[in-house]
């Protein structure tokens, strides 16, 4: 494909070292209702690299600056945007999805999209930290607002928005109960600091969880599975309890009790992607070398399909990175 070239004056572009995956790439190769891909087209939203070109507006970026990309990107101008909620944007897309991705040796974006990350942090994991991180973010700081020692549950440990949830709240002081259907991802997430393992395939995690916990249950639950979890998390959800979801992997349609939800005052939150100030935090995390991020495995651009059938597999403890020369 030819490099890509500077559309705005705001735009940057950056050669990238590595790109990481997300499960949004494999809806994608899918086909997404109301997006058009016309082959050929590069995917992948999260990324890092080198500042390679700058328009006249770039923000003080500079050739040969090490960044970061936030991919989501708004139109800057709406009412959400000027309030500097970004991902409310009626105009929002990622990268990857409706603008050309990351997993490419060059990628277009806006300056504003950007942030200069020390040098001393592996492409690998810069690239890899990123989204799930942010993601994470919105999902505990902001919308759930997890505080010490509120009881906290994450489905699905392994994946990179579950992992980055269980690192932010153990940062923030809580109690953490992960569930997976692998022995081994739950012992590798005891490792990162869980305090409560759950295999879903030899136990009723709401039942054991209202044992217990004394049938107190959660204060909040984080759920991206979506159709085969979604009556679990909320069995298992305590009196004023908060249900997080920011995907649904296994399905979007779920059922609900409304009795059970107005009798115990439960808050069912959305959260998609972070706004420009979330953003900043995590890239501040990273810098400070606060938050990591657990890379399952890396592939050159050439292997390129053995890391999405890696994604799709759903082996992964951590994120799949495809590194470029
Ligand atoms: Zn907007």
């Amino acid at each position: 494909m030819p490099t890509p070239e500077l559309k705005q004056p705001g735009d940057v572009r950056v050669r990238i070292r590595a790109a990481a995956l997300n499960h949004l790439d494999l809806f994608v190769v899918g086909g997404l209702p109301g997006v058009t891909i016309t082959s050929p087209w590069p995917l992948g939203a999260d990324g890092c690299g080198v500042v390679d070109a700058v328009g006249a507006e770039a923000g003080g970026l500079i050739e040969g600056d090490y960044v970061t990309i936030n991919p989501g990107i708004s139109d800057r101008t709406c009412e959400y945007c000027r309030e500097g909620e970004q991902p409310l944007c009626p105009r929002f897309g990622i990268l990857g999805e409706h603008f050309p991705g990351t997993i490419a040796e060059y990628v277009v974006v806006p300056a504003v999209n950007l942030r200069t990350i020390p040098t001393t942090i592996e492409p690998e994991r810069a690239a890899a930290f990123l989204l799930v991180t942010l993601t994470a973010w919105r999902m505990v700081v902001t919308r759930a607002r997890v505080r010490p020692d509120e009881d906290v549950l994450i489905w699905g440990i392994g994946g990179g928005v579950a992992l980055a949830a269980l690192e932010i709240c153990k940062k923030i002081g809580a109690r953490v109960w992960v569930v997976s259907s692998s022995d081994e991802k739950l012992r590798r997430a005891r490792e990162l600091g869980a305090d409560e393992v759950l295999n879903r395939t030899t136990m009723d995690v709401a039942r054991v969880i209202r044992e217990r916990t004394k049938k107190r249950g959660m204060d909040v639950v984080i759920d991206n599975v979506g159709r085969d979890t979604w009556s679990q998390s909320l069995l298992a959800l305590g009196r004023r309890g908060r249900l997080v979801t920011c995907g649904a992997t296994s399905g979007p349609m779920v059922e609900t009790d409304v009795r059970r939800l107005f009798w115990n005052q439960w808050s069912i939150l959305g959260s998609t992607m972070g706004n420009d100030a979330e953003f900043d935090a995590v890239v501040g995390e990273l810098r400070a070398g606060r938050l990591s991020v657990t890379v399952d495995s890396v592939f050159s651009l050439a292997d390129g399909r053995a890391a999405f059938e890696r994604l799709a597999s759903g082996q992964q403890f951590g994120k799949v990175v495809v590194r470029l020369s």
